[in-house]
């Protein structure tokens, strides 16, 4: 089910280290290495899916899941009331560099749009 080349299916082992904030069964949170905002959460399914491409209509319970933990982390992280942005990236013209799919969580500061 997993990838054992995949970055961020080694992250959701345990094998690679990470600022891990949120956990459940089907999800998991960890802090980006390279913050784009004060705060700048990935949030991954534990499946490895590597785009949106690959999404099958049975994951609609993943793709649920990571905006239920957006919710949650957003509010843990105390940017709900001003506002946050989650994005996620497709494919290398939008910049996707990891291919497990993450939600970004980016919060903290004021957001332009249209984004660059
Ligand atoms: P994307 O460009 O949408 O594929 O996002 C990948 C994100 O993963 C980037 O924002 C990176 O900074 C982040 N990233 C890469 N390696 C790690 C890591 N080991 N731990 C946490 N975040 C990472
Ligand atoms: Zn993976």
């Amino acid at each position: 089910m997993n990838d054992s080349n995949c970055l961020f299916c080694k992250i959701a082992e345990g094998e690679i280290k990470a600022d891990v904030i949120h956990e459940s069964d089907s999800v998991l949170a960890f802090r980006d290495i390279n913050p784009q905002a004060p705060t700048h959460v990935l949030i991954i399914p534990r499946q490895h899916i590597a785009t949106i491409n690959d999404l099958q209509d049975k994951d609609a319970g993943i793709i649920g899941s990571l905006f239920a933990a957006a919710r949650d982390i957003a509010k843990a992280e105390g940017v709900h009331t001003d506002g946050y942005r989650v994005t996620m990236n497709c494919n290398k013209a939008a910049g996707q560099t990891v291919f497990h799919l993450h939600l970004h969580l980016l919060g903290g500061r004021n957001f332009a749009w249209p984004p660059g």
